[in-house]
């Protein structure tokens, strides 16, 4: 196979993403199986060209000058099941495989349903998680292709280094998630299907209706907060916006007095002061200045510190 003859150039990224923003990537395939991987690969690195993964684009901001190097898109959407043990590619979404696994009454995803463009391999880069409850909690095995060695690797779930929005694959940006073991929990079908729908229901109620890429800063640890700002921290806890430890990132924004504060065509959503949304044809450098305004007002004024939970990627 050739594979120079199936990567595209100058592609447009915007529409990969949910918040509908960023440049093209200079080179960009879309990757089915582990033999076009590897032939990427050595593409890649014969050319010296970096490789950026993408998933949904959901929790991602891309630059507006684009992606240098080879983007890589997984299409890997194989599924296998046997009892509660469930073999899935990386690049299913969360929506249709949490809607597979309710009708075969498997539970762990269901709030993983009605999250756009969301797919797996990037639920497990940044552990990601709701109503109680995180990807790292149904993972036996993550299947990946190391691109320091060129060699395919299998890390255990306590190899994944999994933590609040975090994982081992965050950081690195050496491992491209190809496939995952997941363990479900058997329940009534019935049972596991009314759970999603209950979640649709509160995400199509709760999620905005303009481009976003979801929460922007991660929640803030409440023993930081406690130790930085006590009032604050006490406020939180009377006021139940505290959940597993962590206070609500858009409790604090509201808290503030940012809401709906716009920069360019970026503005925080009314709905939730944790999202920023593409209200008119918001550039990467109108949400960067957003972002940076948003944090510095946190930090003069309650004393603590906001860390991005979206990624960045061409900066
Ligand atoms: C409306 C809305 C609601 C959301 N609600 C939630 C929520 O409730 N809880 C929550 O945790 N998140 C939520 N998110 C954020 C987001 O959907 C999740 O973080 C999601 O898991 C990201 O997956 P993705 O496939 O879109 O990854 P992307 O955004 O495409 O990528 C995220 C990172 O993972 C890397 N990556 C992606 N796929 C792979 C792969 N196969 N191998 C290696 N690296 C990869 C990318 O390079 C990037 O660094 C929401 C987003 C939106 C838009």
């Amino acid at each position: 196979m050739n594979i120079e003859q199936k990567i595209q150039k100058n592609i447009k990224l915007a529409p990969l993403t949910t918040f509908n923003i960023g440049g093209l990537a200079e080179f960009y395939l879309e990757v089915e199986n582990k033999e076009e991987l590897e032939l990427a690969f050595s593409w890649a690195h014969e050319n010296k060209k970096l490789i950026t993964m993408l998933g949904g684009g959901s929790n991602i901001l891309i630059n507006d000058e684009g992606i240098k190097g080879l983007v890589l898109r997984l299409a890997n959407n194989d599924f296998g099941v046997e009892k509660n043990r469930v073999d899935c590619g990386a690049s299913m979404t969360l929506t249709k495989l949490g809607q597979k696994l309710a009708s075969l009454g498997l539970s762990g995803l269901e709030w993983g349903v009605g999250i756009p463009g969301a797919q797996l391999g990037g639920a497990i880069v940044g552990n990601a998680g709701a109503f109680g409850t995180t990807t790292s909690n149904i993972i036996e095995e993550v299947e990946v292709f190391d691109l320091n060695l060129g060699k395919w690797r299998n890390f255990n779930k306590e190899e994944c280094g999994f933590d609040y929005r975090n994982s081992i694959f965050k950081d690195t940006k050496k491992y491209l998630i190809f496939n995952a073991k997941l363990i479900m929990q058997k329940k009534k079908k019935e049972e596991v299907e009314d759970r999603v729908k209950e979640i649709l229901d509160i995400r199509n109620k709760k999620q905005p209706k303009h481009p976003n890429a979801g929460s922007i800063f991660k929640n803030v640890n409440l023993d930081y907060l406690k130790k930085r700002n006590p009032d604050l921290a006490k406020r939180a806890e009377e006021e139940g916006v505290i959940i597993g430890g962590m206070v609500s990132s858009g409790w604090l924004v509201g808290e503030r007095g940012l809401g709906e504060r716009k920069i360019g065509g970026a503005q925080i959503s009314k709905e939730h002061g944790n999202f920023i949304i593409n209200k008119n044809k918001a550039t990467a450098l109108d949400v960067i200045t957003l972002i940076s305004y948003i944090k510095q007002k946190i930090r003069n004024e309650f004393n603590i510190q906001f860390q991005e939970e979206i990624r960045y990627l061409g900066f």
